[in-house]
């Protein structure tokens, strides 16, 4: 298997301070984006410990294949622990929390698991394929088919996060996996970046090019956009996938 990763965070145009954090590990194929909420430093400190979280919890280099699925949702869940304790804790019963979607790519397969509406796409073969449901207010109006996508992105209520890490001492993890072909592009990202731009600009600008110059033409484009939130862009390219032993 041989992968090609990069990340870009970025604190946007309108706000203070960034509460997104990445997890780039090409060593363990991990990968993971954060959306930390909460205002003060509450939300940094969320994002910062779900992503810190992630990387002990995960700490074996070669889990078997079968058990990665399973172990990203036993250390989201232990993230959402830490977070939620910190928030009695260090923030005095504050609601702090934040989304996270972690990435593990164990022999040829990812694995993906995710909390809130930080977002895991599959770009393949000229086509886009959202492969994360967001936990938010407009996505299930969306599901229910109450409001079109495009509605959803103009929503007054878009911040609305139904689920996240943190917020409840327990929390539902979904997790998916996909079985990957060479030239099969992932792209991890926040609501910075899938807010202001739609699947079609993702797949037109993230689909081919270099990795990095890619996620940099995402991050400029949200911030053209306005840059209302913190934007991170993280991409992940399989050159190869192994042919079977
Ligand atoms: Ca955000």
């Amino acid at each position: 298997m041989k992968l090609t990763s990069c990340a870009v965070t970025d604190i946007g145009r309108k706000r203070e301070r960034n509460e997104d954090q990445f997890l780039l590990d090409d060593e363990r194929s991990l990968f993971a984006v954060a959306d930390g909420m909460g205002g003060h430093l509450g939300g940094e400190q969320a994002s910062q410990l779900a992503v810190a979280t992630l990387s002990e919890v995960l700490a074996a280099a070669s889990p078997p294949a079968p058990a990665v699925a399973e172990s990203l949702r036993f250390a989201i869940r232990q993230a959402n622990r830490r977070v939620f304790e910190a928030a009695q804790t260090d923030f005095a019963g504050a609601e702090i929390g934040t989304t996270t979607v972690a990435m593990r790519i164990v022999d040829g397969r990812a694995a993906i698991a995710h909390v809130g509406d930080s977002r895991a796409y599959l770009l393949r073969g000229g086509t886009i394929q959202q492969i994360t449901d967001d936990h938010s207010f407009v996505w299930e109006q969306v599901r229910l088919g109450l409001i079109t996508p495009e509605q959803a992105r103009r929503h007054p209520h878009r911040n609305w996060i139904l689920r996240s890490v943190g917020h409840r001492e327990e929390v539902e993890v979904d997790v998916q996996e996909v079985q990957l072909r060479a030239g099969d592009r992932l792209l991890l990202c926040s609501d910075g970046l899938s807010g202001p731009v739609d699947d079609a600009e993702l797949l037109a600008l993230a689909g081919a090019g270099a990795p990095d110059e890619a996620a940099a033409m995402l991050v400029d484009l949200a911030n053209e956009r306005g840059g209302e939130d913190n934007i991170t862009v993280l991409l992940v390219v399989v050159e190869e996938v192994a042919p079977c032993a």
